[in-house]
């Protein structure tokens, strides 16, 4: 048992003084967290629970958009009438993850700074570079089936295991947070999480004590809204791969294209070049599209099926919002 301090914050300028402190983590739904804790991949000396922070709505912005609280729980927002009209891909990814039990817990600023479930992260008698830095990668002449093959290193190879925010990246989401000094400040959801390089324990770009306060979506797209996961059973598993897509067409002609992959790479993967291959050369062009998004990809045995996984899986989605 790893002794630490638990503090109930009543606002979050509460809450991030408090998680500066020491070796501080905010838990909410706890879903990632306390697994972590339990197994002392974790160690928090400060715990600050933000369940009771005025975080929790959904409102429109004035520019057409929606700000969608940090302790927003998944179920709630899977199932907000305007994130299922407007942002269906949103409401499908977020259905598509863990169980129903697990998203009604779950909150929004959590899902997307849920770890990575590499096997070897969460087993502490295995080398793992993210868990401690300079032991090794147990995955890399281990089991990888479920590990990256875009945008790894030779540090790290691991996957990040959101569906929410493979649908945010898709919609180009930006994340507010508050910082212990006060600030605050908006940042791009491309520019939220790390690819691994050589410090794959620091998976995003957050600051010690940095509280995600809400998640801002642009205005609504046009198009087909799709988010398709492939998994090893029918429920409450991680993507092998999955595919986000809003696709606005018209008789099979691409006017807008957006896609996001997940269980690819570190990050939510998203290559806009593909895209714009996409709207340039139509249907025709997959192949290419589909080469653009795996560009510099690198298998390691188990995941070598993510390859052609992955193209088929983009052609589906893409023949189903040209036939809707
Ligand atoms: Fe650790 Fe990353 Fe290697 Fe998994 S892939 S063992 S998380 S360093």
């Amino acid at each position: 048992m790893i002794p630490f301090t638990y503090t109930r914050a009543t606002s979050s300028q509460d809450a991030v003084r408090a998680a500066a402190q020491g070796h501080g983590r905010f838990i909410a739904g706890g879903t990632n967290l306390l697994d972590l804790m339990k197994l002392q991949v974790e160690t928090p000396t400060q715990l600050v629970d933000i369940t009771r922070l005025p975080l929790d709505t959904v409102e429109h912005t004035s520019d057409g958009g929606l700000r969608i609280g940090a302790m927003v729980r998944n179920s709630d927002l899977a199932a907000n009438g305007i994130v299922r009209r407007d942002y269906a891909v949103l409401s499908r990814a977020l259905l598509a993850g863990a169980s129903g039990q697990l998203r009604n817990m779950a909150t929004t600023g959590g899902n997307l700074l849920q770890r990575t479930r590499c096997y070897y992260f969460y087993d502490t008698a295995m080398p793992c570079n993210k868990r401690t830095p300079g032991s090794g990668c147990g995955a890399l002449d281990g089991v990888n089936r479920i590990h990256a093959v875009v945008g790894a290193s030779p540090s790290c190879i691991a996957v990040h295991p959101s569906d929410m925010a493979v649908a945010m990246r898709a919609l180009d989401a930006r994340i507010e947070t508050l910082n212990p000094d006060g600030a605050t400040r908006t940042i791009p959801i491309a520019d939220f999480h790390r690819l691994p390089g050589t410090t794959p324990h620091v998976d995003t770009n957050l600051r010690p004590g940095e509280l995600i306060t809400a998640v801002v979506l642009p205005p609504p797209l046009p198009g087909t809204h799709l988010y398709r996961k492939v998994r090893d059973r029918a429920s409450y598993a991680f993507a092998l791969v999955s595919v986000a897509a809003v696709i606005d067409h018209d008789r099979g002609t691409i006017r807008s294209a957006r896609l996001a992959f997940g269980g690819l790479a570190h990050k939510p993967w998203r290559v806009e070049a593909a895209e714009q291959l996409l709207i340039s050369g139509g249907k025709a062009a997959l192949p290419k599209v589909a080469d653009a998004v795996l560009a510099g990809a690198r298998t390691y045995g188990g995941n070598d099926f993510k390859v052609p996984l992955l193209k088929r899986t983009l052609y589906a989605v893409i023949n189903e919002a040209l036939q809707a």
